[in-house]
């Protein structure tokens, strides 16, 4: 009994055990969960450090890949809702209604780093994969002295655009702000304006001191893990590997590979949600022919000014196509209601369209045949599972670097029209005058859903990507041979660092 004992324990002691430190917003939870889960698919004891309103939004998940036999805990931390002045569950970006409850998460996020530094000296691990959002983890690394693989949650387009971009500032010395300029050292000839670039990278202000270190942090990384895959931006990873020099790893799209069933799609990143809640929903879909609907969404918290959802609504009525339309609720706007309920009522007795208020099951509904394409701010995430489902795209960019994942999209994918979004902005510091015009909408759309040259090219470039994207996360494809080859990688590490320690 007690050398059975010892030797389940040598046994966990030679088992590779992975720390992952997501941060809590859809975009860079959902896809270091799913990532998260396939180490454990693949014999990996994995440990997911994260607050107890966040834990929620996946539990579901880990649950059913527990009772699969696959470990996989997670370590609870309490947020310090009151010392940041949040309502208790208040945790996630998503729930984030204004700038000011954005800035408490982020504090609030900010104020666990000492725990998370305990916690990551009892755990022990062999390795922890952390967010970019947490640059301080370098140094945890370091002194554990174990790797630190940074988990990048967007292209490698834009990390490489950004790369060049804070080099060689080639926006520096223009004459206007819309002034095209062109980023130095891509392999494409990729032009934009000052004014679609973050503003922390327009000039140095105090977000630049926040922001460096985070892209710095990839370079002193042992690397870097990527939701993307090889056929999808190869001559970005290559640049990315060779001239910037950090080894990486692309293991996506990682959503399609942990959630390949529809109750798994249905319930991904949310709470509670299963697939029977959505009847209502499968039904309109199904009732509509193959690639004729619209799917609408800005990512999960931009949430637009009343003007605009106004521009939007006109566009997709005077358009005719059909379309499911994601809102998230603004607080702010009051008056808001009142018209975008009297246009639920309309498009519901015409069956035109479907509103969805603040989150949608957005992996069920990209993945049904009934959806044909999709208006996306362009996160990556978003990016991504509409990809693996084939569709071509509006883009429409808000901020951050969506500005450059739609250069990706329209200028080197060729599978994206642009609405013509001009300036990277918080969706709070979006003016009236900005806001883009129902004709453009109108106008592409009618281009994207219709059944002209340029929409079937587009589509059966798509088609083709989500054909590679299947393809590689399936045994002896690229992304499935990279997670296999690191997670073999990290063991050989151990092993030498156990013999190391054998010897001294
Ligand atoms: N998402 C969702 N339902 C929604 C809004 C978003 O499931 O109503 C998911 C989406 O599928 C993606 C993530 O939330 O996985 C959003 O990430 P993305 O990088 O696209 O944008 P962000 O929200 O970070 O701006």
């Amino acid at each position: 009994m007690e050398n059975q004992a010892t030797m389940e324990s040598q046994q966990s002691n030679n088992k590779l055990h992975v720390v992952f430190l997501p941060y809590p917003s859809a975009g860079h939870m959902n896809p270091m969960i799913d990532t998260a889960r396939l180490f454990a698919k693949h014999g990996v004891d994995v440990t997911i450090i994260t607050t107890h309103a966040n834990a929620s939004r996946f539990q579901k998940s880990i649950d059913s890949d527990i009772s699969l036999g696959y470990s996989i805990k997670t370590k609870l931390l309490q947020f310090p809702a009151n010392e940041v002045g949040l309502p208790e569950g208040i945790e996630n970006t998503i729930d984030a209604t204004s700038l000011e409850m954005l800035v408490k998460i982020t504090i609030g996020v900010r104020m666990l780093q000492q725990s998370i530094e305990v916690l990551f000296k009892e755990l022990q691990p062999d390795c922890i994969v952390t967010d970019m959002k947490y640059p301080w983890t370098v140094e945890s690394a370091a002194k554990l002295n174990i790797p630190r693989i940074d988990f990048y949650s967007s292209s490698y387009f834009s990390y490489c655009a950004i790369y060049f971009v804070r080099k060689y500032k080639p926006h520096y010395n223009l004459v206007s702000e819309t002034q095209k300029f062109t980023i130095p050292c891509l392999p494409h000839t990729i032009e934009m304006t000052r004014l679609q670039l973050h503003n922390w990278e327009r000039e140095n202000n105090a977000m630049t001191a926040i922001f460096e270190p985070m892209y710095e942090s990839a370079e002193r990384s042992y690397g870097s893990l990527y939701n993307s895959f090889h056929e999808l931006e190869s001559d970005y990873e290559k640049l990315f590997k060779t001239t910037i020099g950090i080894k990486s790893w692309s293991v996506g799209p990682v959503s399609a590979w942990a959630n390949k069933d529809d109750e798994r799609k249905a319930s991904r990143g949310h709470i509670e949600k299963s697939l029977g809640k959505h009847t209502e929903l499968l039904n309109w879909l199904n009732s509509k022919e193959n690639e004729s609907v619209l799917y609408v969404s800005f990512g999960s918290f931009t949430r637009l000014p009343y003007a605009q959802l106004v521009e939007i609504v006109h566009g997709l009525e005077n358009s005719g196509h059909n379309f499911i339309w994601v809102i998230k609720r603004d607080d702010t706007d009051e008056d808001g209601e009142g018209f975008l309920q009297e246009f639920e009522e309309r498009i519901k007795e015409s069956s035109k369209g479907y509103i969805i208020w603040d989150w949608a099951p957005q992996l069920l509904i990209l993945d049904h045949p009934a959806t044909g394409g999709i208006v996306t701010h362009c996160g990556w995430n978003s990016t991504l599972e509409s990809l693996n489902a084939g569709l071509p795209m509006i883009t429409w960019p808000i901020f951050a670097e969506q500005f450059y994942n739609e250069k990706l999209l329209v200028d080197v994918l060729k599978i994206g029209v642009p609405v013509g979004a001009k300036e990277n902005k918080l969706w709070l510091d979006i003016s009236v005058e900005k806001v883009v015009r129902r004709e453009e909408i109108e106008k592409t759309v009618k281009i994207l859903m219709g059944s002209g040259q340029e929409s079937k090219e587009m589509r059966m470039r798509a088609k083709k990507l989500s054909e590679a994207a299947k393809r590689t996360i399936e045994e002896g494809g690229d992304s499935y041979n990279n997670l296999i080859q690191l997670i073999d990688e990290l063991k050989s590490l151990k092993k030498s660092k156990a013999l190391c320690n054998k010897q001294d």
